[in-house]
């Protein structure tokens, strides 16, 4: 650290990176962004290197990375960052597989350095207020709609589409990240059905069933062919009435009554997300939740597969 500022570097400098880690990073006084890897992508003013080992060798005085390219590439990249002491945050989904992330849950506890497997959608102003609002009141069952359009959100995001990308569960697990955060016991899948075009290896639309122990239902679906607009909702039906969560977490009804919430910045998950990184670091800590991963795991497991006709994006 240099001023007592942690000195961060960027690995995949592409949509996500622009729209909310820069801004955000700019914000936070405890990062200083040194260094980028990126193939095809730089920042202005920023040192930058084509790929994370000559970066590494290069900028010795690094303390943290963050690991923003598609999820089936990160896996090589935070085991070299945590063997080199470095403090390595996870853009979502956390990896590919639950099995690599578990390993490198491992490798971070050794090192004694944090690992942090982020869930932006968990810091959307309506969810804490979501968790106050259930707090006493019982869960009957939660109906979970996760709808947009593929060819507005992800326009040429190949690697989303490939096995790995996880297709429509790249947006759905932002979903089930809220949901996990707020269910009082974890849930588990019973069934499911996934719907792949027949030119693609990911899906594009899914229907899944969880329960918990204590018989919770969730009924949930996920599609990529919306047209209009976009559905990110939650609803939860207790005996109290319904809290619904709408836009992704960016609003709040409880009994059909609109919660007034903080105003969030446009980039205020990201903002929570390093202000949370700044935190864990202090605090010698990782944080890594892995039940949004391991729920679409389960759903590849067990599901269903249906063919489709080829999807042309
Ligand atoms: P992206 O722009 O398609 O990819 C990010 C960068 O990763 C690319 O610009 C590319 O940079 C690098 N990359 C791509 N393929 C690679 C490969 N095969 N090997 C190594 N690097 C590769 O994707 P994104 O939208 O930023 O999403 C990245 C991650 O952020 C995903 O996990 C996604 O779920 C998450 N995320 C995205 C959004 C969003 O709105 N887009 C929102 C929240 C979270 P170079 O070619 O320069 O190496």
């Amino acid at each position: 650290m240099n001023n007592n500022k942690i000195n961060l570097a960027i690995v995949g400098v592409g949509k996500i990176v622009r729209d909310q880690h820069l801004p955000s990073i700019e914000k936070n006084t405890n990062f200083q962004l040194i260094a980028t890897a990126s193939r095809n992508a730089s920042v202005e003013g920023v040192a930058s290197y084509k790929d994370i080992e000559s970066m590494l060798d290069a900028v010795p005085e690094l303390d943290a990375i963050a690991l923003c390219m598609p999820p089936q590439y990160r896996y090589d990249a935070a085991k070299l960052a945590l063997e080199r002491g470095l403090h390595v945050l996870l853009e979502k989904p956390p990896g590919a597989t639950v099995s690599e992330v578990e390993q490198l849950v491992e490798l971070a506890d050794k090192q004694s350095v944090s690992l942090y497997a982020t869930w932006h959608s968990r810091h959307g102003a309506a969810v804490e207020k979501a968790k106050a609002a259930l707090s006493n009141r019982t869960i009957q069952s939660v109906t979970l709609a996760w709808k947009e359009d593929v060819r507005k959100w992800h326009p040429g995001q190949d690697w989303i589409w490939q096995a790995g990308g996880l297709g429509v569960f790249d947006p759905g697990i932002n979903g089930l990240s809220i949901l996990t955060r707020l269910l009082p016991e974890p849930a588990f899948v019973t069934q499911a059905t996934l719907s792949f075009p027949e030119n693609k290896a990911a899906p594009i639309a899914a229907d899944i069933s969880l329960t918990t122990a204590n018989g919770i239902t969730v009924e949930s679906q996920y599609d990529w062919r919306q047209e209009g607009d976009e559905v990110w909702d939650i609803s939860f039906v207790t005996e109290k009435g319904d809290v619904e969560i709408t836009h992704g977490g960016g609003a709040l009804r409880v009994d059909g009554v609109a919660v007034e919430l903080p105003k969030h910045s446009e980039h205020g998950e990201y903002e929570a997300i390093y202000a949370r990184f700044a935190e864990i670091i202090s605090q010698g800590q990782s944080d890594v939740d892995l039940q949004p991963l391991k729920l679409v795991a389960d759903a590849f497991l067990l599901g269903d597969r249906k063919v489709l006709e080829p999807f042309l994006d």
